[in-house]
């Protein structure tokens, strides 16, 4: 399964860090798991959760090679930000 969402540009992930790591969701859609964290942010989700091998995969755009690690981490942190 491959990312056809446009938040593959979002310039907002050009700012992740990048992660090469096969074994850390390289190639994994960076926006999916932002978008994932976002959601249980905005819910204040206590439990946190997200099996990157679930993660539609991506090679296009500002979401390439960035850490799905650091932008559900930042979905979730922004996502708590709107719920106040
Ligand atoms: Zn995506």
């Amino acid at each position: 399964m491959t990312c056809q969402l446009t938040h593959r540009y979002n310039p907002d992930f050009s700012s992740l860090p990048d992660d090469q790591s096969k074994f850390n969701g390289r190639h994994k859609c960076a926006g999916c798991a932002y978008d994932e964290g976002r959601r249980l942010g905005s819910e204040k989700s206590p439990m946190l959760s997200l099996d990157y091998s679930q993660l539609p995969d991506s090679q296009a755009g500002t979401v390439r090679h960035k850490s799905v690690q650091a932008a559900f981490a930042k979905g979730y942190y922004d996502g708590v930000l709107t719920s106040y």
